[in-house]
């Protein structure tokens, strides 16, 4: 199946940091956007005066642009559906207020929250879902000059149609049907003015020239409620998919320790995005294979088709298995930035080209390159206690014979292998281990011929010496 003209979103209310949650809603649709060839746009959803923070809007343009998932239209890069912002957007929003209002498709409804939640809970005690029970449905102007004058600022409701099916088909989920009886009258404009989020949503996505939604399915019951807006206006409908949420492996909500870490905090700890997309992309969606792909292939092969039902479940070891294949990808210069400061200034300018190819297949996170540049380079090599067992086995005679091969042959590996294999009647393990717990303190790590080539020879002989 083709589709033309594709143009996806991704639409974040800035009340928080970006988890993988969301990341993976904004990947999907930067996905499709980019396998048809289409757009994606940003838009901040901020409406909620109370919970939205400046800070964390600068904070998600620069984590989609570190993940690289960048937008085509939005806030920093314009296009031609400005503002990108929803509370710059009032005036947009105004106009289509009216209409509905004109058209007796929304009313003022001057019920107080106090009101609202008595009301809900005299339907719950009876056993019924609570809805809006049209106390203001059906005010005449009067009536409401009288509200608006005893000082009652009211909100603006949407009036559901009464008897209809509302029927759509989800991308993900198929078709869907909701009856409009069970939807109570809902508020479209807050009494501070600004926009509920069934309206702007909706509206925005229709101005926006919006043709697919991939949210989650936490938003699936929103939708008809959004349908009924769109076709009151007489506004073009998108297509929606609703995504499987993710779970934690025990099929409950995400837990800090499972994975609702922010995206900040897992860059911090060394996750590249290449490993994030590479995961996200395969949670609630499935590749034909499972080799690791780069974003462009990442997008090529993304297909709406290959969305899941089923809650996609987070799996921590997963994640780390796309961190070794992102780290395995990716250019040794790339690594030897990311592997940070405390790298950087103990491994010696020269050394750094092979220390990196050195410590390569033994890493997945900077601190592991910290851990392997400390071993080679620092002063005081902490000893492992299996490396300690290993040198004592060995006995003091190997050490011996190590340095005098050592200091004949230096970093030759394979002279000064052949010659201490001979002058110690020892081979495998118990040749290579010894060598490996002095040199490095620890029975596994880096090849050793690299570990030979690397260390400085003061500091090699000396850790010789220390077994002898
Ligand atoms: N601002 C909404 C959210 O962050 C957007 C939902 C949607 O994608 O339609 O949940």
């Amino acid at each position: 199946m083709t589709i033309m003209n594709v143009k996806t979103r991704f639409a974040p209310s800035p009340t928080g940091y970006l988890h993988l949650g969301n990341v993976r809603t904004a990947l999907f649709n930067a996905l499709l956007a980019r396998r048809w060839r289409g757009r994606f746009l940003l838009r901040i959803e901020d409406t909620d005066r109370e919970r939205n923070r400046p800070e964390f809007v600068a904070a998600l343009l620069e984590d989609l642009r570190w993940l690289g998932l960048d937008w085509d239209e939005g806030p920093e890069v314009g296009g031609p559906h400005p503002p990108y912002a929803q509370s710059e957007r009032t005036a947009i929003y105004a106009a289509y207020y009216q209409r509905l209002a004109d058209a007796e498709q929304a009313y003022p409804c001057f019920c107080t929250p106090t009101e609202l939640a008595l009301s809900r809970k005299a339907q719950l005690a009876a056993g019924r879902p609570p809805r809006y029970a049209g106390t203001c449905a059906r005010l005449n102007e009067a009536e409401r000059r009288a509200r608006w004058d005893r000082g009652l600022r009211p909100t603006l409701r949407f009036r559901v149609p009464v008897g209809r099916m509302v029927e759509f088909t989800d991308r993900v989920r198929g078709p869907q049907r909701f009856a409009s009886d069970d939807i109570g009258d809902f508020v479209i404009r807050r009494a501070d003015d600004s926009p509920q989020f069934f309206f702007a949503n909706a509206v925005d996505d229709a101005l926006m020239g919006i043709t697919h939604v991939l949210r989650g399915e936490d938003h699936l019951a929103n939708t008809p409620r959004q349908l009924l807006v769109l076709e009151a206006l007489g506004l073009p409908v998108p297509d929606y998919g609703h995504l499987a949420l993710i779970v934690g492996t025990d099929g409950g909500p995400l837990s800090k320790r499972a994975g609702d870490l922010s995206l900040r905090e897992l860059r911090a700890a060394g996750y590249l995005p290449e490993a994030l997309l590479n995961y996200l992309a395969r949670l609630g969606h499935t590749y034909p294979g499972d080799a690791w792909m780069a974003a462009e292939a990442l997008a090529a092969n993304f297909a709406l088709e290959r969305l899941g039902r089923a809650p996609a479940g987070y799996d921590g070891a997963q994640l780390l298995h796309w961190q070794a294949e992102a780290v395995r990808h990716a250019t040794p210069e790339r690594l030897w930035a990311w592997m940070g400061s405390a790298v950087h200034q103990r491994v010696p300018p020269a050394s750094r080209d092979e220390f990196v190819h050195a410590i390569w297949p033994n890493i997945r996170f900077p601190a592991d390159a910290v851990f392997w540049a400390e071993r080679l380079f620092g002063a005081e090599l902490p000893f492992s206690p299996e490396a300690r067992a290993v040198i004592l086995q060995a006995g003091p005679e190997f050490f011996v014979r190590a340095l005098a091969v050592y200091d004949e042959h230096g970093a030759a590996y394979q002279p000064l292998i052949e010659d201490l294999k001979r002058l110690t009647g020892t081979k495998g393990k118990s040749l290579f281990m010894p060598l490996r717990a002095a040199l490095t303190g620890e029975t596994h790590g880096p090849e050793l011929a690299r570990i030979l080539a690397l260390l400085p020879p003061e500091i090699a002989r000396r850790r010789l010496q220390a077994g002898c």
